[in-house]
Formats: C-alpha cells, structure tokens, sequence
C-alpha cells in the first residue's frame, strides 16, 4: 500500500447496518476519497459471542449497495489473533501488561468511577499470575497526560492511570479487547486516518498510549457526531429500530450527508456515482467543528 492517506470503515457484525454506522462510513469515505485515499473494510468480529450471525454479510451487501468501493481484499479480525497475541507478548515482555484474576464484582466493591467507567484500583499489578488458568490481562497505565488530538473535536486529554485506570488488553473468556486489537489492526493495514463515531473518542488516549508502547504510527483521528434517537440513547445495531433501507441508498446518503453538516448538493443526484463524485469533491470535515458531538439527529433515515 503506497498512498499517502489509508482510512477504513470497522463496523462489528452485530446487527444490519443502521444510520448511524452509515453516518460514520460515508464520513471516512466522503475524507477519504476526497483526499485521493484508499479505504479498507474490516469487519470487527473478534467477539464472536456479541456477533449476531450473517450480519457481516448483510452490512457487506449494504454497503455494496450504497456504491462503496474498498481497496484490495476485507479484512476480518477473526484471521488475526496471532497478531494480537504477539502484541500482548511485546507489551508483557516490557513489563507493561500483566494478568489480572479480579471478578467483576470485586472491583465494583473498591474501584472509584473514572471517566468511562471504574478506575481499577490496581489489586493485581504485584501479582505474578501463578496456577491461575482464565486470567484477563491488564495493561499497566503511568501517572502521564496522554493528548489525542482530533479533526473534528479538538485535544482530548486524559491520565489514564487517574481517569481510566489499567485497562484490559485480553479478556478472561479469552478474547482479545477491542482496544489492543483495534491498534494492530489499524497498524498491520498502515491506516494514517480514523474517522469513526464520537463514542469512542474516549478510548482514542488508550489506543495512542498502546501504539506509542507499540512502535507503532499514530493515524489522525477525526470523530463524527452520535446519531441519537428521539430519548437521547445512541442508535445501535442491537436495537435494530433504525436499520437503513437498501431500497433507497440516494435518500439515506443524502440524509447522512445533511447529518454531517455538509451544504446540500446541487439538484439533481440522479445516481450513486453522481453522489459520490460529488461528495469527493466537496467534503469539508471543518464543518462538523462547531457541532456538539452529542448533538441529536434531526432525521433518522
Ligand atoms: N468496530 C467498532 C464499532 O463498530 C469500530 C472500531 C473503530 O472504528 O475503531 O463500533
């Protein structure tokens, strides 16, 4: 892979393809193409117990159907887990992961509230993981500010020994987390820009601290405003209340486009090659600056 910019669409095969994944993929692909990158499709289905089967084929014909190119073959995180493993030894080698044996319920009884979620308190940092068998694995955070910069949201900043504490690398049931796998993945496919969904804006100073203990490039990360429903709950492929109608690709592109603030396009799109030529040309994520990330969708598709 030669281009300068490599962007990628990551949805998890756990439902249809609703509008706010349409959200994000027309935004990496919109910044994408309008910087003459290429754009990789990886299905995220390390956790195969959250996958509802023949949704990675359903959002592929989706997306097919909205008339979305992606350069060479998908990617699968499923064909990846002795990547991932790797990583886990590189970090444990260094000393900056170790296994952890607390229950869930146990940390709920000591660990203070951070800024997603419990802060763990650390019980197992000085233990040397003996006879134990199904252990997760923690990454060891420092008392550091780690600053992520972001195109459409700004610096966020965070100590992820204060605010997130040490975070899972491996989980206890013996899948890989999204956060370690997340990094490599986007580290073996040379990604240089992640535009995705503000609900994992928080995670981007974990996924920079990994890939700085990594040796690994940081990509310029962009987050895109949540579509929320009508109560203010994100719109989530489990909850399928909002999937897209693949009947009618134009006018769910066109809402999509709308969403993210960009001007109208001029009368008429009569096809999804016009869209996308269009879109190519007259992308601007500097519009999406001035909206509030948590902003409400004023249609849902
Ligand atoms: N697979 C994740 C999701 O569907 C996105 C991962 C990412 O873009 O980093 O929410």
């Amino acid at each position: 892979m030669t281009s300068r910019y490599v962007g990628r669409f990551a949805p998890s095969p756990t439902g249809e393809l609703h509008f706010g994944s349409l959200v994000a993929a027309v935004a990496s692909y919109a910044d994408a193409k309008s910087r003459n990158g290429s754009w990789l499709l990886r299905i995220d289905d390390i956790d195969q117990p959250r996958s509802v089967g023949g949704s990675s084929d359903s959002i592929i014909a989706t997306l097919k159907a909205f008339g979305f190119q992606w350069d060479g073959p998908i990617r699968w995180q499923s064909e990846r887990e002795h990547h991932y493993q790797t990583a886990i030894a590189n970090l444990r080698n260094q000393s900056l992961a170790y296994p952890c044996r607390c229950s869930r319920r146990q940390i709920e009884k000591t660990a203070r509230r951070g800024v997603e979620g419990l802060v763990y308190p650390g019980t197992c940092r000085e233990w040397n993981g003996a006879g134990a068998e199904q252990v997760a694995i923690r990454m060891l955070t420092k008392n550091v500010q780690i600053t992520a910069t972001d195109r459409i949201t700004g610096d966020i900043a965070q100590n992820l020994e204060a605010d997130i504490g040490d975070f899972i690398i491996f989980r206890a049931d013996g899948i890989t987390a999204y956060q370690l796998a997340v990094v490599v993945d986007d580290f073996l496919d040379n990604v240089t820009h992640v535009v995705r969904g503000a609900d994992l804006v928080l995670s981007t100073p974990r996924q920079i601290y990994l890939q700085n203990r990594l040796n690994y490039p940081i990509p310029q990360y962009a987050h895109v405003p949540l579509v929320r429903d009508a109560e203010g709950a994100k719109v989530s492929k489990r909850d399928d209340a909002h999937p897209i109608d693949q009947g009618e690709p134009l006018s769910a592109l066109q809402a999509a486009w709308q969403f993210l603030k960009q001007p109208p396009m001029p009368e008429p799109i009569e096809n999804l090659e016009r869209f996308w030529t269009h879109a190519a040309k007259t992308w601007r994520i500097e519009a999406l600056r001035d909206t509030d990330t948590q902003c409400s969708a004023e249609k849902i598709a």
